[in-house]
């Protein structure tokens, strides 16, 4: 979608003046681009009337930098479209139920323990994940998985194929236990079917949850709607979770669902791992849309992990020679905690699309993590100490050649310069900006 708009946008981009003419050109594309990212085309075509209605109540034609405004216009009506505000989940009751809902491999399993993963470290909640899938013991089974992961308790009940029975038993174990959210994990099929719907319509009604949450895969397009669509006439749900939007995304799915249900998309997923989620931001996503690249995302990101005092002694370390591997081995945990490189790269303006077909490793890591580990601390601490007979030892242990042991090293040795030399100007801006 982010190319074919470009593309459109392109038309007004550098042109001083615009024409009536370039105008509606310019709609045009946006219009296919929406089509082509699967939005329905009476939703696309209503866009971009209402676009044109802006753009000319707001005079563009006779404005100083008409395209601007134009982008402007256009990301101003996506935003909206999604939703405008960002919506939160209602956590009032005592345990708060929220209740996952979806066709089976939407993601709702992944979703649950992210979500519980999410409130989790805000300090105030204790959630519980409860398993009612009942049909599959693996799903079970995955639950459990899961809540090892994250450090969350899961309420299950091997052998009881009665949903609504593990439920009520589940909040009632909350409640005894000092748990304050529950999760409910629910069965889905793969498609829209009379027997699912009576399930957790029941479960539903057992329940009457603080949160009813819908999940659906990003990437089904066109039929996300419709199944959006069969969920919400049974359960008005009260929001969207928008999975899989780390692969081909199309945010087309963002726009339907949320102009056909008309009910808020919440949060987004955005990887397998526990800590892909985000809440979703209408105003963000239309930037993506747009590819104008997530950048509020990844300064927020980069602003939770990287912690202030840490980099004020880094610095310190740096200015007085001090800076070894185990400082070195931080700040690759710090960039591991930020996130899959993958996502990270997906969210600079640009890059996206530049490094679309490129396979980034997220194990690139590892051989160097390998090697640091099987250096002793005084080896860490001056790497210059480590000879031959030491490097023979050290690749040995961690599974690696002498020759990925001086690659490192000389890769150190360059970094430190660099990092000694940025310390005299604008690099102490740069850490200090990385603090803060
Ligand atoms: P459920 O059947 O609705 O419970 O779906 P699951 O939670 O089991 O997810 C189905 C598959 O999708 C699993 O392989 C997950 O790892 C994967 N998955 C879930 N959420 C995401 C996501 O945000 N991004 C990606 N790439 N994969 C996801
Ligand atoms: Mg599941």
């Amino acid at each position: 979608l982010s190319d074919k708009l470009d593309k459109a946008l392109h038309v007004l981009k550098g042109h001083g003046s615009i024409t009536e003419v370039n105008v509606a050109e310019t709609l045009k594309e946006v219009r296919r681009a929406l089509l082509d990212a699967d939005v329905n085309f009476k939703i696309a075509k209503d866009f971009t009337n209402t676009v044109k209605e802006k753009a000319l109540g707001q005079n563009v034609l006779t404005a100083l930098q008409p395209s601007q405004l134009m982008v402007k216009i256009v990301k101003d009506e996506l935003t909206a479209l999604m939703g405008g505000d960002v919506a939160g989940i209602n956590l009032k009751g005592s345990p708060s139920v929220i209740l996952m809902s979806g066709l089976q491999g939407s993601g709702k399993t992944t979703f649950s323990g992210k979500l519980a993963n999410f409130l989790k470290t805000k300090k105030t909640k204790k959630p519980l994940l409860v398993a009612c899938d009942v049909y599959r013991p693996a799903a079970i089974n995955q639950l459990h998985v899961v809540g090892d992961q994250i450090g969350v308790e899961v309420f299950s009940d091997e052998g009881n194929m009665d949903p609504v029975d593990i439920a009520t038993k589940a909040v009632a174990y909350a409640k005894q236990n000092g748990h304050n959210v529950v999760i409910v994990d629910t069965a889905g099929r793969l498609a829209v079917d009379e027997e699912m719907m009576k399930e957790i319509e029941n479960v539903h009604r057992a329940l009457n949850p603080d949160e009813t949450l819908f999940v659906v895969d990003a990437m089904t397009g066109q039929d996300a709607v419709n199944t959006a669509k069969a969920f919400n006439d049974r359960l008005n749900f009260d929001g969207v979770i928008l999975t899989k939007l780390d692969g081909d995304t199309r945010g087309g799915a963002a726009i339907s669902i949320k102009t056909v249900v008309n009910k808020p998309i919440k949060f987004i997923g955005t990887g397998e791992k526990m800590d892909a989620i985000d809440v979703f931001y209408p105003e963000r996503m239309a930037d993506r849309i747009l590819g104008m690249g997530d950048v509020i995302s990844l300064v927020e990101r980069a602003q939770e992990q990287f912690d202030e005092e840490e980099a004020r002694k880094l610095q310190k370390k740096i200015a007085k020679n001090q800076f070894g591997f185990d400082d070195f081995l931080k700040q690759i945990n710090q960039v591991k905690k930020m996130g899959s490189m993958k996502d990270l790269v997906g969210m600079i303006p640009g890059a996206g699309k530049a490094l679309k077909d490129v396979d980034i490793d997220d194990d690139a890591f590892k051989h160097i993590e390998a090697i640091i580990h099987s250096m002793t601390p005084e080896e860490r601490s001056i790497p210059s100490t480590i000879n031959a007979s030491r490097k023979k030892r050290i690749a040995k242990g961690s599974g690696t050649s002498v020759q990925q042991i001086n690659q490192l090293l000389k890769q150190f040795d360059q970094m430190s310069k660099m990092m000694k030399m940025m310390q005299g100007g604008g690099g102490r801006k740069m850490m200090q900006m990385m603090g803060k």
